[in-house]
């Protein structure tokens, strides 16, 4: 029988399985508390609980770990970038950066992604699998265990969609933030390239987590050009849904609108992304794009010329700081790379 991934499994679902194993549920705390507070690897290492509970509870259940294949350290500002290999031999991408407020994680969400927005590496060879909730904390807890310091606040803006993982990232999303463990989800960002319905979902669910859309463009005709979800959910039913997320959880919204030379900064552009999010209550983010070899896609030279105009219309916006830039490889960069040295 394959063991069950205790990790991936929330407060209420381990408290039952404890339980059904005949023991009290205040045990099922103390197992909680040591695998996501003091973040153990091993059942032999939970001191207070017996010798031969700590043997059943190898029997019946695993603790995941992921092994890091590849750690990129940046010389410029500390920035952590690591390729860690899952159990069945496949590859995710995470990245510590240093901020004044602390430190921020960016984690993946799946092992590729089904988007085909025409500029991201990490859709270029599809889809392969979702990401467990462990696997995603365990991103997190390796990257603690591996930099020595604290990850202070989180983005899902690593490979993969998290609202086509919606289950996941949302149990994920509670373990982070239950009792004990007790990240506060508002140092949560939670980024979608426009999955509407898992935005009214999310909505509904008011974890309080912040919500980034992955704009790009400002006109159905641009969009859809870039990104093949805006086929299924056009600019009209995404703002919608941002509008429906704002009065539902109180949080503003926070769009990215990576520059792409001759796609989508000249001013005409600027006028159309003013005319879209004149008068919200949000903030654009402005990403000079990384190229990718793949694809032909050049670094805007008008970003702050851009961002002058948006400024200037009201809109609160600011340009993203490059981030170890000497071991910048594009998000799923990395994990290509890795795939193609392999093969
Ligand atoms: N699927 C989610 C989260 C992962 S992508 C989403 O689309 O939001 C994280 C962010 O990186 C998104 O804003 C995405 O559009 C952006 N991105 C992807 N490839 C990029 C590139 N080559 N240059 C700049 N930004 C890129």
């Amino acid at each position: 029988m394959e063991k069950i991934d205790i990790l991936s499994l929330d407060r209420d679902e381990l408290t039952s399985e404890i339980c059904a194993m005949g023991e009290k549920s205040f045990r099922a705390k103390q197992i909680y508390d040591w695998l996501h507070v003091k973040k153990v690897t091993e059942f032999s290492q939970m001191s207070n609980l017996s010798a031969q509970f700590r043997e059943e509870l190898s029997r019946k259940f695993c603790i995941k770990s992921l092994n890091i294949k590849k750690r990129l350290v940046s010389r410029i500002d500390n920035t952590v970038k690591y390729l860690y290999g899952l159990f069945d031999g496949e590859a995710v991408e995470s990245v510590l950066m240093e901020y004044k407020h602390g430190n921020s994680l960016c984690i993946s969400t799946q092992v590729g992604c089904k988007m085909g927005c025409r500029f991201c590496a990490s859709t270029i060879a599809g889809w392969v699998r979702n990401l467990e909730p462990s696997e995603m904390l365990l991103q997190i807890y390796e990257s603690e265990r591996d930099s020595g310091r604290t990850v202070n606040s989180i983005v899902l803006m690593g490979i993969g969609e998290p609202l086509d993982n919606f289950d996941n990232v949302v149990k994920f999303l509670r373990i982070l933030n239950s009792e004990g463990s007790g990240m506060s989800l508002r140092h949560l960002s939670l980024s979608t390239c426009g999955v509407v319905d898992g935005i009214y979902r999310l909505a509904e669910l008011k974890l309080g987590v912040t919500l980034s859309i992955s704009l790009h463009a400002a006109t159905d005709e641009k969009r859809s050009a870039i990104m093949p979800i805006n086929n299924r959910y056009n600019l009209a039913e995404l703002m919608m849904a941002c509008d429906d997320y704002f009065s539902a959880t109180g949080r503003r919204i926070s769009f990215e609108y990576s520059l792409i030379e001759g796609v989508n900064d000249t001013d005409e552009s600027a006028d159309e992304l003013i005319r879209l999010l004149g008068g919200k209550n949000c903030h654009v983010n402005l990403i000079p794009i990384n190229e990718i070899k793949e694809r032909e896609f050049k670094k805007s030279r008008y970003v702050e010329r851009f961002r002058k105009k948006l400024l200037g219309a009201g809109i609160n916006a600011t340009v993203r700081r490059t981030l170890g830039a000497d071991i910048n490889a594009a998000c799923g960069q990395l994990r290509r790379d890795d795939r193609t040295d392999n093969s």
